[in-house]
């Protein structure tokens, strides 16, 4: 670990039992963020890892919607502190469980901040390998401060193959780089289409976006995940795919993902 990482670690008042914390991040929203951090989060805990995800994502936390938790609020043993909801073997929390109107979206970035510094450090999170950290998407404010707070391992940065997508995720690496936080690597979501009915692909996003990234910053390219049909509609049923069909092939690259990190 760098001065810098070990400083930050010293700055964690919660959390204690957290062994990494896997921030997992995005220039945009929309690229599959949440999927991609869950799906990788119950891989790691197929393979009989402590996993925990935390939805920091204030602007669109799907954590709730995605695991199928919606309905419930963490309870507080002692009054202070939040109890994770458990899903799947994940323990989670999330700003969707909480905030439960339109507020939060308008919150300015210290109050954005301090609201997920909170979540962090104020949910009794069992002994956990990785925290999974499903990051709001952009490098503003918010972003750069979640960073220099949250004695972060390690960032995976999501991002389709499309340009614009690319050159938000490029501005994502280097406030990582910035930070002293190590980027992990690169997930290129979405990287081909595969037609559910007759199995033809289509790059819709364009082709090896995440491959120059790669090679101008020296970062691995974590895998590559195609947009398919049965990912959206597993996820919007509250049973993401690699739980509901952990042997199947999509979970297959969840899993390399997972091993790669
Ligand atoms: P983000 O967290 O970056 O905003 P999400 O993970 O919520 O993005 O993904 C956006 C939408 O696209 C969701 O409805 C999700 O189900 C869908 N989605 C994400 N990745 C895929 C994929 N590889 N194939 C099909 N649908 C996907
Ligand atoms: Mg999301």
């Amino acid at each position: 670990y760098s001065i810098a990482t070990l400083q930050r670690v010293k700055q964690l008042p919660g959390a204690k039992g957290v062994k990494n914390i896997i921030a997992v991040s995005s220039g945009k929203g929309g690229v599959g963020k949440s999927s991609t951090a869950l799906n990788v989060a119950l891989a790691l805990a197929d393979q009989g890892i402590r996993v925990g995800v935390l939805d920091a994502d204030i602007y669109g936390p799907s954590l709730p919607q995605m695991l199928g938790t919606a309905d419930q609020r963490p309870s507080s043993p002692d009054g202070k502190h939040m109890a994770p909801i458990m899903s799947y073997g994940l323990a989670t929390n999330s700003i969707g469980y909480l905030v439960t109107d339109d507020n939060a979206m308008i919150w300015r970035g210290p109050m954005a901040s301090k609201a997920l510094l909170q979540l962090l450090n104020e949910t009794l999170w069992p002994d956990l390998d990785y925290l999974v950290v499903d990051m709001p998407p952009g490098t503003g404010d918010i972003q750069l401060t979640l960073a220099q707070n949250i004695p972060v391992t390690g960032a995976v940065v999501v991002t389709t193959p499309q340009d614009v997508a690319l050159l938000d995720a490029r501005k994502g690496v280097v406030m990582f780089n910035k930070v002293d936080v190590p980027v992990l690597g690169i997930v290129e979501n979405m990287s081909v289409h595969i037609c559910q009915n007759c199995g033809h692909q289509e790059a819709i996003f364009g082709h090896e976006g995440a491959k120059a990234l790669s090679d101008d910053y020296n970062v691995p390219v974590l895998g590559k995940v195609p947009l398919h049909i049965q990912l959206r509609e597993d996820l919007d049923a509250g049973v993401p795919t690699v739980a509901r069909d952990p042997a199947g092939p999509f979970s297959e690259l969840y899993r390399e993902i997972a091993e790669n990190i």
